[in-house]
């Protein structure tokens, strides 16, 4: 019997899980079908309700339903617990499992820039559910100097500041305003990106102000996969910055959801071609 997989999120139309999974599904022979989901807030709850009634193996949640999905699942994983975010969800006897592949999905990808920033000051750009799984990723992994969020909402960031302070014990974790953030561009050594901002509706935009002078120490990641190369990441390479964009972690955190689906592992030399030629033609 074939069974499906969801991705709930709104405004997602750019995503290329569905390409990943679907073509992991059949280099697998699993008779399954990833199929996206742009939900408006006020149906969440009975989106999920309807496809664990429909029979599905689990989902995944995208923007903007990370850290409210929480209250939907009966159980949590320890690391889904700790950041307080959930990216992937599975239905078993009635029940809705929530667990986090972002953060380790996010070290996979970048170990050695990661390891970069051992004992260095790294600026996380956002405060939802990305944001959170890169500081797990962070904390868990290495031992930065100081963490900085800068967020539109100031009151989220700070927030994120407090969880991080409070679940870790990370007491380094501070926030400043986006506005002005360029005085400080010397004293960071990371900067990740983990908001919309140059995709989909955003595209061609970047979050930092142009006054930004990225330089040759620092490591810029976008979290963004489409386009391959953001505003944000073209202004950091263009100024010798090391930069990586978002689809290897994208393919990170698929691979660890798909074998939570299905208890197989996941097909990863198989489908990068897939997934990169599919990138190729799409732009
Ligand atoms: P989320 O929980 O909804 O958080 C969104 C964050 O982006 C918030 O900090 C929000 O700020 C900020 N934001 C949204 N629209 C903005 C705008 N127009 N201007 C400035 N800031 C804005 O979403 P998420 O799950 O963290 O995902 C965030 C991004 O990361 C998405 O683009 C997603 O595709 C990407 N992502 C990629 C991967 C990957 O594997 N490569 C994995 C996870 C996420 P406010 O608090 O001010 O609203």
């Amino acid at each position: 019997m074939q069974r499906g997989v969801a991705l709930f999120g709104h405004n997602i139309s750019y995503s290329i899980s569905p390409v990943i999974h679907n073509t992991a599904f059949e280099i697998t022979s699993l008779p399954f079908t990833y199929l996206t989901v742009d939900i408006q807030p006020d149906r969440f709850a009975k989106a999920i309700d309807a496809v664990q009634t429909l029979n599905f193996a689990g989902a995944n949640v995208t923007i903007p339903y990370k850290e409210t999905v929480t209250q939907c699942t009966s159980s949590l994983s320890s690391v889904a617990q700790k950041i307080g975010a959930v990216n992937t969800l599975s239905f078993k006897n009635d029940e809705i499992f929530g667990d986090n592949t972002d953060s380790t999905g996010f070290f996979n990808a970048y170990i050695s820039e990661i390891h970069s920033l051992d004992n260095k000051t790294v600026l996380i750009i956002g405060a939802g559910g990305a944001a959170r799984a890169v500081c797990d990723a962070l904390i868990t992994n290495i031992s930065p100097r100081k963490i900085i969020i800068t967020n539109r909402n100031v009151e989220r960031a700070e927030r994120l500041a407090e969880h991080v302070r409070r679940v870790y014990s990370f007491n380094e974790t501070g926030t400043i305003p986006l506005s002005g953030i360029e005085k400080y561009a010397d004293k960071i050594n990371g900067i990740i990106q983990t908001t919309p901002v140059g995709s989909g509706l955003h595209a061609g935009q970047t979050p930092l102000p142009d006054s930004f002078q990225f330089n040759r120490e620092h490591i810029a990641i976008d979290l963004i996969y489409n386009p391959i190369e953001t505003v944000f990441l073209k202004h950091a390479g263009q100024l010798g910055a090391r930069t990586r964009n978002g689809i290897s972690m994208l393919l990170h955190q698929a691979g660890l959801s798909f074998t939570l689906w299905t208890g197989v592992p996941f097909p990863m030399d198989k489908v990068i071609p897939v997934v990169m030629d599919h990138i190729k033609r799409r732009t």
